[in-house]
């Protein structure tokens, strides 16, 4: 199998009635990039910038930040690498910046709220992303967007940022493409606003499905209920998917369920322009989806979004998959 699959590393992702989508990766490391390449991977979906603040003592300076941004975005030569802003909390803890432990934190003080509030962080990040910009692709994301208020005030600082690095002489890329992670149940069911806006969706199924659900993704005694095959979970993303494409937008997905054997025939027949994952998935993903017909998977979704259960929705896709 792993030979076979070797031979579709610079194969497109067509499906066999002829539609593309794109298979992108998830990194948190420049160095992530080689198996990236090795692996068939058109594009980053997610560079999970947090790493560089992880593991230290103080924050990354805009330098350090600005060489990392740009190794990554040279080194995939013009493909596109979609980089998200600082994403720290819940899980992921930052030692020096001492904040309160609080009761819930995968419902607190995280990721763009945390950098709404810590702005000068967040600039500092913000102009190392825009002078990165010029060397490749970049697509900025922000995550954890639960309001459209926070999605313009990032953007707003953003812009603001823009600026003063092109009166300072600095270049900037012309376009840049902004969109936001779907990863909070009232982003995505406002999702046809928030289109208007964005110019592309990410769905980010880890939390979006422990927020849906409300099960903690780190908690064995509930894991029972993270179920992302379940009718809820797809409706939500078929949701999301058809607001992006109502505004002529992308909608990709980054989460884990994106390399998902099960969820790919569900995830194809919804629309989903750009699949996300660990570099590792990529060629078994590619090679799934050149076996998969775009029309039979949409009538598959369309059964799953009217079942009652996550397993009738399994028992199905195992049925088409036979
Ligand atoms: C997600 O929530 O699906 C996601 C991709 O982000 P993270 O796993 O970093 O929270
Ligand atoms: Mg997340």
């Amino acid at each position: 199998q792993k030979t076979e699959w070797a031979k579709l590393i610079n194969e497109q992702t067509v499906t066999k009635d002829g539609e593309h989508v794109e298979l992108a990766a998830n990194i948190g490391k420049p160095e992530d990039l080689n198996g990236v390449l090795e692996n068939g991977g058109e594009g980053v979906g997610l560079y999970r910038t947090e790493f560089l603040y992880m593991g230290r003592t103080q924050l990354p300076t805009e330098e350090e930040q600005f060489a990392a941004f740009k190794t990554v975005l040279e080194d995939m030569e013009g493909k596109p690498v979609v980089i998200r802003t600082l994403d720290i909390g819940g899980d992921k803890e930052l030692p020096y910046l001492e904040l309160p432990k609080e009761m819930n934190p995968f419902l607190g003080f995280r990721a763009i709220r945390l950098c709404l509030e810590m702005q000068d962080m967040f600039r500092t990040q913000l102009r190392a992303l825009l002078r990165a910009s010029v060397y490749g692709n970049l697509k900025i994301m922000f995550p954890m967007i639960a309001t459209l208020d926070e999605f313009w005030s990032a953007k707003a600082l953003l812009e603001e940022e823009k600026q003063k690095l092109l009166s300072e002489g600095k270049q900037v890329a012309e376009k840049i493409e902004l969109g936001i992670m779907v990863e909070i149940p009232s982003t995505a069911i406002l999702a046809d606003q928030f289109a208007k806006e964005v110019d592309f969706f990410s769905i980010g199924t880890n939390d979006l499905i422990q927020y849906t659900m409300a099960a903690d993704r780190m908690n064995q005694r509930v894991s029972y209920l993270y179920q992302p095959y379940s009718p809820s979970i797809l409706r939500l993303v078929k949701m999301v998917i058809d607001a992006a494409h109502a505004e002529g937008k992308w909608a990709g997905m980054c989460g884990e369920m994106a390399g998902d054997e099960t969820a790919i025939p569900l995830l194809l027949g919804l629309g989903l322009d750009e699949f996300s994952m660990s570099a590792t998935s990529i060629l078994k993903a590619r090679s799934q989806i050149l076996r998969l017909s775009k029309k039979e998977m949409k009538n598959l979704a369309e059964e799953a979004l009217q079942m009652k259960t996550t397993n009738e929705v399994i028992e199905a896709v195992k049925e088409i998959m036979k």
